[in-house]
């Protein structure tokens, strides 16, 4: 069905003008306009950080970034493509480290060129002290840094605004291996549910899951019990 003129505003995409329902979410504006998104999209809720971008709303300078699943146009928004930033990924094997901030010295040197001006974190559509964190690794509290950044969705967001070009949330990524792996303590509950898992306890309830249509998943995840045992 049409939307009535009231309903709708209008947003700039690579330039060109269009009009879309005021409610929609950068992503639905798309592809209300016609675009077939085939990358830079992913889970649609705001989970998977696979679509990071930025924009600029009417009469502001600032380019801001956000989530395009997220994020609802405003009338006169501005919307580019960009591409995802190259982001510094060292290679390692998790069983050679050691958790110690000479680990972190090796394989983000980067880190130490934190200049403290908090761009990161308000960057973050997590809401997480991103510039905590990297404090954190900086001092080698590994504990620290993976607990602050335990919500990060790998958007990349931060690294893209960071003038000292730092690629925070690979560091982040490397605090929580090395915090799963040395430091946290050991949970037997765990080590229980992983022969659970390898007994088969959970075949049928699976194979009943993948066959779930849409909307019987999504009624079925979200009244989930979430409590710990
Ligand atoms: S820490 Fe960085 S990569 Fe992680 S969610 Fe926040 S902005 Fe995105
Ligand atoms: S944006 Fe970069 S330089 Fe600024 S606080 Fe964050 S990590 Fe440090």
């Amino acid at each position: 069905m049409m939307k009535s003129k009231e309903n709708m505003v209008t947003v700039y995409i690579m330039g060109d003008a269009y009009n879309v329902p005021e409610s929609s979410t950068i992503i639905t504006a798309m592809e209300y306009s016609g675009f077939q998104l085939t990358t830079g999209v992913g889970c649609r809720e705001g989970f998977c950080g696979a679509c990071a971008t930025i924009y600029r709303e009417k009469g502001d300078y600032k380019l801001k970034g956000g989530l395009a699943c997220q994020t609802v146009v405003t009338d006169g928004m501005t919307l580019a493509q960009i591409p995802f930033m190259p982001a510094e990924k060292p290679i390692y094997d998790l069983k050679e480290l050691k958790p110690d901030i000479n680990t972190i010295k090796e394989l983000f040197p980067t880190i130490f060129r934190c200049v403290s001006c908090n761009t990161c974190t308000k960057a973050c559509p997590q809401d997480i002290d991103v510039m905590d964190y990297i404090q954190a690794l900086k001092k080698g509290n590994i504990a620290e840094a993976a607990d602050i950044s335990f919500d990060c969705i790998r958007c990349g967001l931060c690294a893209l605004r960071c003038p000292a070009e730092i690629v925070q949330y690979n560091a982040a990524t490397l605090a929580r291996r090395l915090y799963g792996s040395y430091l946290a303590k050991k949970s037997p509950e765990v080590d229980e549910s992983i022969e659970d898992i390898k007994a088969g306890k959970y075949d049928k309830e699976l194979e009943e899951l993948t066959k779930m249509d849409r909307k019987t998943l999504s009624e079925k995840y979200y009244a989930r019990e979430t409590k710990l045992r």
